[in-house]
């Protein structure tokens, strides 16, 4: 599949490889907003919050996960 392409494509979201070339998110994790969510992501993780806060104040992580 790879035509001497070192970047594989892997979901920013659940880090499964995206089905679709130069996608940032899988089909499963696709959604309309998810750029601004991901922006809103990167945001939190700038102010300090953890990956598991902050996925969680996005929507992209269970409450009942533990950290
Ligand atoms: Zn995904």
């Amino acid at each position: 599949m790879s035509l001497g392409n070192v970047t594989m494509c892997h979901c920013y979201k659940c880090r499964k490889p995206t089905q679709v070339y130069g996608s940032r998110w899988c089909a499963d994790c696709a959604y309309p907003s998810i750029d601004q969510d991901y922006t809103r992501y990167q945001n939190l993780l700038e102010e300090g919050y953890t990956r598991h806060q902050a996925r969680l104040m996005v929507g992209w992580a269970d409450p009942s996960e533990e950290a």
